[in-house]
């Protein structure tokens, strides 16, 4: 099964890759940690990406369909994927759409996270990061252990610079303006499930549970 994870900013996208990747046995490829773990090792494409990721835009489309191509081409992604944060504009999806089909593979399920737009700031600013393993917590619901390390990795805790107040906030208009449109063309080809993620993350995964196992919404 091959399934986008589609959603503005603060969805929880990250959270529910972790349950989903085990519950069906997928691998998960996310290109805003791929850009992240590339500007840590310092390589161009890192320190490329960096600049329209600290103001919140998005990274070129054919940058990212590059990165993307290289790591679907990797002998570990020939079954089932879990795409988090890719596509992000039609653009992207009909670049996809192309790729998989010389593979004679398909996306199979679109689905989208659904959350009013009010509780995204609160979500993005509060949220705080682990620097080595992308681990999320947030001040308000989860808060972090105080100094600041990593429980899973020992890595440190930090804020991402673009989940600062302007930065998010850009964040937010470009998914509306760029990537909401990809709901609607989901849609038109019968592979979109919407979910409220407005819940637990254990309520939303088990709405996204029974979505995957509903009959395709029309
Ligand atoms: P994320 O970790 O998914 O919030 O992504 C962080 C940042 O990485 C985004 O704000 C973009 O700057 C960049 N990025 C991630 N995925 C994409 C994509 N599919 N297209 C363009 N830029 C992306």
């Amino acid at each position: 099964m091959n399934l986008i994870l589609l959603g503005p900013p603060g969805a929880g996208k990250g959270t529910q890759t972790a349950a989903l990747v085990k519950r069906y046995n997928l691998l998960s490829v996310c290109t805003g940690d791929i850009f992240r773990a590339n500007f840590n090792a310092g390589t161009p494409l890192g320190l490329e990406a960096k600049q329209y990721m600290s103001q919140g835009l998005l990274v070129p489309d054919e940058l990212t369909v590059r990165i993307v191509v290289d790591r679907l081409n990797q002998p570990d992604a020939q079954n089932g994927l879990l795409l988090d944060g890719f596509p992000r504009t039609v653009y992207q999806a009909e670049e996809l759409e192309k790729y998989l089909a010389n593979k004679a593979q398909k996306v199979d399920h679109c689905l989208l996270l659904d959350i009013p737009q009010k509780e995204l700031m609160v979500r993005l600013t509060g949220r705080r990061s682990c620097r080595s393993c992308g681990r999320v917590w947030h001040l308000n619901f989860a808060p972090p252990p105080a100094d600041l390390t990593c429980p899973t990795c020992g890595g440190q805790i930090y804020q991402r610079d673009d989940d600062g107040e302007v930065a998010a906030s850009n964040r937010l208009k470009v998914y509306l303006a760029q990537t909401q449109p990809l709901a609607q063309w989901y849609k038109d080809k019968g592979l979109l499930k919407t979910v409220l993620a407005s819940g637990s993350p254990e309520e939303v995964e088990k709405a996204i549970r029974l979505a995957l196992e509903e009959k395709d919404q029309k």
